[in-house]
Order: structure tokens, then sequence, then C-alpha cells
């Protein structure tokens, strides 16, 4: 017995301090759900993910089910199945169906319906993919995906057609074909390792994928994607992230849509990727009643600039099927690019993008400031609304 208690506070000795006296607005152990969970296996990601919601009658005793969300569960079994982390699940409001946590992990009846410009692949990344696991866009650069599995399924997944949890192909020479693609093409120099999320896989496979493309002389850019810094921070451990620190420099870029998500706990892991040296930026989907106002999008710029995350892109919502309930028109996106650029800091404004269905890539989207150019006079206008002549 007292041997127990010497290994259980070891083991807490392994949760970082910060994380140990951190604060929270609402603790898990209020819901009665949790209220036995211990706090080690709260910090545990490996426990976090064995106990998803995954059932209508798992999340019915956390929140109040709308008759359409029922709808919407019992539809979404197969590919991108609900899977909710219990860490995300306290952040759901049980009361408001609008709850921003709530919309983008509970399935709706929505979902099954096939808007008019809906796609299976939008973007063509499966015509565009030259070996298994890879989508080759542009010269420079390629995309990896490592894994078809997430933490928490997102609802406006532009990747649903290849993520959920509807089966296991981890063959451990997945990969082969892709790093033999990367080594002959010289013009590689770029390579971003997404998914799925690249961190729901263990510590051994992410290093030995790194060690094989960073043995490839010509990569001389690594960058990660992922969204588990906010649907399930337990993931970045110390050991996790004193591995990337080895393969440094590595930059990573973090699926963030609303100013809640970045929560005391999500700060942390935040705190200790920027302390290993690793840079941050975001990548935000621009989403229908979620974040499709001005002062919410300010609002989770500034929040992220706070925790060392440099705002990269706004997306416009792609148009892949059963996400019509999501999108916006685009004006959407170009008015907030009008309300964030000269309003606040440079560094708070992204870059607002539509990736062009047919595979064309990503195409900035922005507020015309240019008003006219003819022989070397530029007129533009500012912020305001004033307009200004440039003579080249
Ligand atoms: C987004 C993306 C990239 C990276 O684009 P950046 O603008 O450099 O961030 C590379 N390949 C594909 C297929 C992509 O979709
Ligand atoms: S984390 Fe990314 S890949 Fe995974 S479900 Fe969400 S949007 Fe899709």
């Amino acid at each position: 017995m007292g041997n127990t208690v010497v290994v259980e506070n070891q083991k807490l000795q392994e949760i970082p301090l910060q994380v140990r006296t951190l604060r929270r607005s609402r603790d898990y152990q209020q819901i009665s759900l949790y209220k036995d969970v211990n706090p080690l296996d709260w910090e545990d990601w490996q426990w976090q993910l064995k106990h998803r919601i995954r059932t209508k009658e798992e999340l019915a005793q956390i929140i109040k089910l709308t008759p359409d969300e029922e709808k919407g569960i019992k539809k979404a079994s197969g590919r991108l199945s609900m899977a909710i982390t219990p860490y995300w699940a306290t952040l759901i409001d049980p009361e408001d169906p609008n709850c921003p946590f709530r919309r983008q992990s509970v399935p709706t009846a929505a979902e099954s319906v096939v808007g008019p410009h809906e796609m299976v692949d939008p973007c063509a990344e499966d015509r565009d993919s030259p070996a298994p696991c890879l989508v080759h866009r542009y010269p420079d650069r390629i995309l990896l995906l490592a894994t078809e599995h997430c933490a928490m399924y997102c609802r406006h997944c532009t990747r649903r057609r290849l993520v959920g949890d509807y089966q296991k192909s981890n063959v451990p020479s997945r990969f082969e074909a892709a790093i033999e693609y990367i080594k002959s093409n010289k013009k590689i120099r770029d390579v971003l390792i997404s998914g799925g999320d690249p961190f729901v896989l263990e510590d051994e496979e992410i290093e030995s994928l790194i060690q094989k493309i960073r043995s490839i002389s010509h990569v001389e850019f690594l960058r990660i994607g992922t969204r588990v810094p906010v649907t399930l921070p337990q993931r970045i451990t110390e050991k996790l992230v004193a591995m990337l620190k080895k393969y440094s420099p590595i930059w990573i870029s973090i699926h963030f849509n609303h100013p809640r998500e970045i929560t005391g706990r999500c700060r942390i892991v935040c705190d200790m990727l920027t302390d290993a040296g690793i840079p941050l930026g975001s990548q935000t989907v621009l989403l229908k009643n979620i974040n499709d106002r001005p002062y919410i999008m300010k609002r989770l710029m500034h929040e992220l600039l706070k925790i060392r995350v440099r705002p990269y892109y706004i997306y416009q919502c792609d148009p892949v099927r059963g996400t019509q309930h999501f999108r916006t028109p685009v004006a959407v996106g170009i008015n907030i690019m009008e309300k964030l650029r000269g309003y606040t800091s440079g560094y708070a404004v992204p870059s607002y993008v539509i990736d062009a269905p047919g595979g064309g890539g990503k195409i900035p989207v922005a507020p015309n400031y240019v008003l006219s150019q003819a022989k070397g006079k530029y007129v533009l206008r500012n912020y305001r609304g004033k307009v200004y002549t440039y003579l080249e």
C-alpha cells in the first residue's frame, strides 16, 4: 500500500509543475461522469484517447442532446465518426447547442445534406499524390499524411474522406515509398507532416519518421500540423518536446478556431513548445456562427499572440460534402480581414486563403487597397478609406 503511494507520487512528478498547480475555470471533477477520475489518469494522453466519447449514451451523460444531434451521431458512424476527448468534453456547454466546442465536435443531421458544389476531395489531393501518404502540389514542398487518426474528429474536416477511426493501417513500411520519392526529388526543400494528426502516433513512430526526413540532405524545412494542443493538450509531454527539440529546426502549425480554445492547459503546452525553440503558427477555418464575426476572430488572434503563436492562415471552409452548414460567403472572410489590418498589430493579421477547388493550391483573398494603377502612379486607400497616391 505504502509502495503504491510512492509510485503515484513519482508519477505525479512527471506532470509538469504548471499543470499540477493550474487553476481551471471548470474542473472535470465537477462533471459526474469524471468525478472519480484520478488526476494522473486525466493527465495521461493514452487514458484520454481510450476514454473518448463515442456514443450518444456517453455524451448524454455530459450534455443535454438535441434530437438533431442524436440523429447526427447515428448517421456519423463509420467515417469521421464521433470521438471527443474527455478534456474537450469538459469545455462543452451542456445547455447551449450553439456552443463552439459543441458545434465542432458533435455531429448534426446537416452533415448528411450534400450542398450544390460540394465534393469528396475538393482540393484534388488524391490526384496529386505521387506515392501513398503524399500530396505534391508545389514544386518545393510536400505534404506527408502521417496518419488518418486524430484525437478528436472535427465536424468540418476537409479530409473527412480519409480521416476517422474506421481502419488501422500501421504497417511499419508505410512511408517507404514516400521517403524514396522525397529523396529522389531534389527540389523538395520543405516537408509538412500532417494527417490526421501526427501527434496521435507514439513518440517512437514520430521520431523515426522525423529521422528519415532529416537524413535527406535537400530537405531544409520541416513542419508539423496538429490540433492536439487544443483537443488533447496532455499529449504534449516533456518527453515529446525533448525529442522534437533534438531535431531543431521544426516548426509547428496548430489548428485553432475559437478564442476559448486557448485554455490555461493549452497555454502550458504552447509555452513548453516555444521554450524548446519550436516556432508556432496557427491555422483557422472560417466557420459560420463559430468564428465568423470580426470581434471573435480578432480576439482569437490577440489570444494567440499572448501565447506566442503567430497567426498564419484563415481558411475559407472547403466545399467538402456535408459541410454546407459551416460555410460562410467569401465576403465574410474579406470583411474580417478588413477589420484586422490597420486596426490591430500586424502580427495579429494572418492571410485569408481559399484552397482552390480542383487543386490550384492556396490563393490569398484580401480587401482591395489599390484603387488604380497607371503610368508610375498608384492610388491607394488606407484602412480607414482615406486615399493616398504613391509615385514611382
Ligand atoms: C498547404 C499545403 C502546403 C503548404 O503550403 P504553405 O502555403 O507553404 O504553408 C503544401 N502542400 C499542400 C498540398 C498543401 O495543401
Ligand atoms: S484535427 Fe484536422 S485532420 Fe483531424 S478531424 Fe480535425 S480538421 Fe480533420
